[in-house]
């Protein structure tokens, strides 16, 4: 069975949750895993934000904007009256919940709650219309199969087998199971979710969990591009990519693809295609076992780096001095990205500066410390294999003008890193395209 994933813009509007039915109904069974309609979450994130700041008024004006959307797409969506009638309830119901809310009191609990509305709303709607169009297509509840740890990562050996409790609870001939990306339960059995951008990760591990014969991520664009094409004119699609080489530009960057969705795939070996809805013939790219060797694949870059430097005499010649430092990200639960040492010293970079300040003050006690704020990791991906000369020099070469802060080469094959000033991005990335690709 295949999994297809259908993110935001695919089901932004009543004709395009049209088009996304016309595409999946095919006979074959499959389940579909959606996501929000597009801006919902935002909406969603704006309203908890209103109630976290005591604002209820500024809460109830995004609601009521949100709701007047929904209206439309009920109304445009539906031909018979009885849907309609459905669609609206369904609406009704959802934005009564959310209107329910105060701001006092308001907790992390009731904020995920809030986020996981335009999901549900999202896969109920796409499932009446299905169902009016005389498809079998039944709702595959995300929450009664989708659950995380404490530390919010997925248990997937739990995952494989309520997902497939929930599949027998329905009617043996259905052929489209409909399910919400994006949310799960947390150990506390409340709703929770995978992260901003999580469906694609929902899709991955319903893939693995179900051992699906391919997962299939349908978005707005044909493919992952050999460069970010919201700031790099004429990128070009790759049609194919290993596994590591796609979770390291996922990781590092590539919107197109959450930045943990590829493991659960390459833990099973299931082929990922990325699709564009607005181009369903288009090839898009295949993550699998198979790729091209020898050549320069893309480029992709993270923002909200910051890169600290432990200088320290005592390093030298010692044995333990990593350890130590290493020790103080871990009990701030603070994931290193990037490091690079010398005989003096070691840099690495942090996207998560929640913790930053308690880091530094610990960091003292090991040496001078020196902080960069607003620093972008440049990520290239490609097959680096050591005896692929000139491609390392090629990178240098195009970034001659562009101050670089660290360089990362050698911890896999696929990749070479490098930081920079975030007001260097743009140029970085243009001139790597230009370098690398034309
Ligand atoms: P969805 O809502 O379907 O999950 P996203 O907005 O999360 O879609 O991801 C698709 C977007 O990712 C594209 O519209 C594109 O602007 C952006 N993007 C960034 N980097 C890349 C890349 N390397 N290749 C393709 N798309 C990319
Ligand atoms: N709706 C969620 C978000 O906007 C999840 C997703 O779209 O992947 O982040
Ligand atoms: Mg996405």
């Amino acid at each position: 069975m295949k999994v297809l994933k259908f993110g935001g813009t695919s089901v932004g509007s009543a004709q395009r949750i049209k088009n996304v039915a016309a595409l999946v109904r095919d006979g074959e069974q499959k389940i579909v895993v959606l996501s929000a309609m597009s801006g919902t979450t935002n909406s969603l994130v704006e309203i908890s934000k209103a109630l976290y700041n005591n604002d209820e008024k500024a809460a109830a004006e995004v609601i009521s904007n949100l709701y007047q959307k929904y209206v439309i797409v009920v109304d445009e969506l539906y031909s018979n009256d009885q849907s309609k009638q459905k669609g609206h309830l369904l609406i009704t119901n959802h934005f009564n919940y959310l209107k329910s809310f105060k701001a006092a009191d308001f907790s992390v609990a009731d904020e995920k709650a809030i986020l996981a509305q335009g999901e549900l709303i999202s896969t109920a709607l796409m499932h009446y219309y299905l169902e009016e169009q005389g498809v079998k297509s039944a709702l595959l509840p995300a929450l009664n199969y989708m659950v995380i740890d404490e530390d919010g990562e997925p248990i997937l050996s739990n995952i494989e087998i309520a997902i497939k409790t929930e599949m027998e609870k329905l009617a043996a001939d259905t052929e489209l199971f409909i399910t919400q990306g994006f949310i799960c339960r947390n150990p506390k059995g409340e709703i929770d979710n995978l992260q901003r951008g999580g469906s694609d990760y929902s899709a991955s591990l319903v893939g693995a969990a179900i051992l699906a014969s391919e997962i299939q991520i349908w978005t707005d664009i044909d493919g992952m591009h050999n460069n970010d094409p919201r700031i790099v004119e004429n990128t070009k699609p790759i049609a194919n990519l290993s596994f590591d080489e796609a979770a390291e530009l996922a990781y590092f960057g590539a919107k197109i693809l959450h930045p943990t969705s590829v493991l659960p795939a390459k833990l099973r070996q299931i082929p990922v295609r990325l699709l564009n809805t607005l181009d369903p013939e288009a090839y898009g790219t295949c993550i699998s076992t198979q790729t091209e060797r020898n050549k320069i694949k893309a480029v992709a870059a993270k923002d909200g780096i910051t890169a600290i430097k432990i200088k320290s005499g005592r390093m030298l010649l010692a044995y333990g001095f990593l350890r130590k430092v290493f020790e103080i990200f871990e009990q701030h639960k603070t994931p290193i990205d990037m490091v690079t040492t010398s005989e003096v010293g070691v840099s690495l970079t942090i996207d998560n500066n929640k913790n930053l300040d308690k880091i530094l003050e610990q960091l003292n006690d090991y040496g001078t410390v020196t902080v960069d704020t607003d620093q972008v990791i440049v990520c290239v991906v490609g097959d680096f294999s050591i005896e692929n000369t000139g491609f390392v020099h090629n990178i240098t070469h195009a970034l001659a003008d562009i101050p670089v802060r660290m360089i990362s080469y050698g911890g896999s094959m696929y990749n070479i890193s490098v930081v920079i000033n975030a007001k260097d991005k743009v140029k970085a990335l243009n001139v790597l395209s230009a370098q690398l690709f034309e």
